[in-house]
């Protein structure tokens, strides 16, 4: 008998295949499963055409079988089978060169996994076997054939024996090396977990005998070893069934399983859309991150299933990166149309589900924040941040996706509120939004700057993680109003013979204004008495775009450059420490420098920033103590 050769593309293909390292070995096992149950459904449908009406479904079925003592793995089904030629044809080719090419002008990246994206399908088995065989026999047909190759080499096809139609791939299982453990794959619980990963919802059933132990007949503590045939698959997708099908208990079992999670999910989003592109999605918006959230080993991702055939464990491209938090997966049959499993995993098709599913997940949070406002704040405890990080991303390309989804803490009723809620029951005198950043809340509320909004009855946001003002700033408005901070030094809500007063006592005092900076040198932009404040004696605001908060975030960065904010000391115009000051200034200038100095490390404490020289503020205060 001759060996014959590949096709010399094939032939390539295949040396590249078994000579590159694949991370996922295991999934040659998926490949054969699919093969098999596609032989199946061709008969299936071949029978139902033909009018053959003595098969039914569950004659159909897939059988693995391993042989630890002659290392061998055997995948048997009883579909179509195929002839002489066929097996010529459709083993001898591997008929997509498309891939190879792919391939040789992507030689830099190494790691593409060809296998993981375009599916070639049987050859996969020669990442795990030094010989494969397939024994198969077409339907209809009274001659079964053997095709047999030991890889790159060639191949041989010789006639044999086989009672039923069908097709019986042996894979010979590879010795271990010092890296691979092939052997792995001769163990009922390694092969059964594969199966369970990959193949769970194919539709016929893949049995295979595993070994177990029994109570022994009439005993009642004695145990025998028995082989039980068991079928590994559930093979009905939980996500195919109708939403009336499937109870509470039944998703969240499934997303603890599947999805390893101990706590259940705030919300299932179960939808079947069928259009352009017809498929099904089971995602799940989990309460709590995980460990890694917010990290970067955490990978983003949907599972990617083709007619109940996993395709991929984590499609990426499915979720925004501000969706990273959902799980879930997306089962499309469209997918399965193309002759190649997975080269539509970079399809237009892929972009269109992608589109699609991120627009469902955003109405659903919106609805679960108008419906259920407990479970939306637990999972915004969870994921707020990952949103904020979203309007921020890409230079603010997404912000009007996500804005409607952001809850921030607010002065009123001191509840999480979202900026719709906030805008709509602004008062008609209130132009802007008001926010104010800091460490807590209680922090906030202890601003100065904050008692003249509540003194006028407007809500302010509280900012209490450094990402939040960042966002704002990125988000610059909302709904036509504009995003003000409430330690911005142009904040001025008095009226205007109140601003006229203001001015003239700051013209006024202009000398004595003068000797204050002086004293402060490059520390502050300016020093200048106010009316905002009404119990404190001072406060600090900033100019320009760097507030007092980013200088904070900004600063604690690694490799912080020196982002500075432009600092403003002003003064309560009508505090007594006003007056002293001003007596100060006719009598003592020296001593109102020390006070100036004081003053400012006094806001600075206020608004929770380090002061650079205490032991100077304090001997300082000391003196004036002792006088
Ligand atoms: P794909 O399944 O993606 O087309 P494969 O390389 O896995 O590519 O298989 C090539 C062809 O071999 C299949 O299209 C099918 O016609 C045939 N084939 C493979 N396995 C079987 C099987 N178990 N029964 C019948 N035909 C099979």
């Amino acid at each position: 008998m001759r060996t014959k050769q590949f096709k010399a593309e094939s032939k390539k293909l295949l040396d590249m295949m078994i000579n590159s390292i694949y991370t996922h070995k295991e999934i040659f096992l998926r490949e054969l499963i699919s093969n098999a149950s596609d032989a199946m459904d061709k008969l299936y449908y071949h029978s139902l055409s033909d009018g053959n009406t003595g098969l039914s479904r569950s004659d159909l079925e897939i059988r693995i079988d391993i042989d630890k003592e002659n290392r061998t793995l055997t995948i048997s089904d009883n579909g179509c089978g195929m002839t002489a030629e066929e097996l010529e044809k459709n083993l001898g080719t591997i008929a997509r060169s498309g891939s190879l090419d792919f391939k040789q002008n992507n030689e830099k990246q190494e790691d593409v996994d060809i296998i993981g994206q375009f599916g070639v399908g049987f050859y996969s088995a020669f990442m795990v076997s030094d010989c494969v065989t397939v024994v198969s026999r077409a339907y209809g047909s009274d001659e079964a054939w053997k095709w047999t190759s030991r890889g790159a080499d060639g191949y041989t096809v010789e006639p044999c024996e086989k009672a039923e139609n069908g097709t019986v791939v042996t894979l010979h299982i590879k010795p271990d090396t010092d890296g691979e453990d092939y052997s792995t794959f001769l163990e009922t619980y390694t092969i059964s977990s594969i199966v369970k990963k990959y193949s769970d919802y194919i539709r016929y059933p893949i049995r295979m005998d595993v070994p177990s132990r029994r109570l022994k007949e009439g005993s009642e503590d004695e145990y025998e070893d028995v082989i039980e045939t068991r079928t590994l698959n559930s093979m009905v997708p939980i996500w195919k069934k109708n939403k009336s099908e499937v109870t509470e208990e039944e998703y969240e079992s499934f997303y603890r399983e599947k999805f390893f999670d101990y706590e259940p999910p705030v919300k299932v989003i179960h939808s079947k859309v069928e259009g352009a592109v017809t498929y099904s999605a089971l995602l799940y918006i989990p309460s709590h991150a995980p460990f890694d959230y917010y990290s970067k080993e955490y990978e983003k991702g949907l599972q990617l299933y083709s007619s109940g055939v996993m395709i991929m464990e984590k499609c990426a491209d499915l979720l925004p990166d501000y969706f990273s938090f959902v799980r879930g997966l997306v089962d499309s049959e469209d997918l399965s149309l193309n002759i190649s499993r997975e080269m539509l995993q970079h399809d237009m098709q892929l972009k269109v589900i992608a589109k699609s599913l991120e627009k469902k997940i955003r109405t659903e949070l919106k609805k679960l924040m108008e419906t259920d406002r407990e479970a939306y704040e637990k999972f915004f405890k969870a994921f707020g941040m990952q949103l904020k990080y979203g309007v921020y991303e890409n230079y603010g390309r997404n912000k009007e996706a996500v804005q409607d989804l952001l809850l921030f803490a607010s002065s009123a009723e001191k509840k999480m509120v979202s900026l719709s809620e906030y805008v709509s029951r602004m008062p008609e005198s209130q132009s802007d939004i008001y926010y104010a950043c800091g460490e807590t809340v209680d922090k906030i509320d202890m601003l100065p700057q904050t008692e003249q909004l509540r003194d006028r009855g407007y809500e302010i946001l509280y900012m209490t993680e450094n990402v939040d003002e960042f966002a704002i700033k990125m988000l610059t408005e909302y709904e036509g109003k504009h995003f003000r901070n409430v330690c911005d030094d142009s904040l001025d809500l008095s009226t205007d013979e109140e601003k006229e007063a203001i001015q003239a006592k700051n013209e006024e005092a202009k000398d004595l204004l003068a000797v204050m900076k002086e004293a402060l040198g490059e520390a502050v932009q300016a020093v200048r008495f106010t009316n905002k404040l009404k119990n404190h004696p001072v406060c600090l605001t900033s100019e320009g775009d760097v507030s007092v908060e980013m200088e904070k975030v900004l600063s604690a960065l690694p490799n912080a450059g020196d982002v500075r904010a432009k600092l403003v000391l002003e003064i309560n115009a009508s505090h007594p420490v006003a007056a002293k000051l001003q007596a100060l200034f006719d009598s003592d200038p020296e001593t109102l420098k020390k006070y100036a100095r004081i003053l400012y490390a006094q806001a600075r404490l206020i608004e929770g920033m380090p002061i650079e020289n205490p032991t100077e503020i304090s001997t300082l205060i000391c003196d004036i103590l002792a006088e």
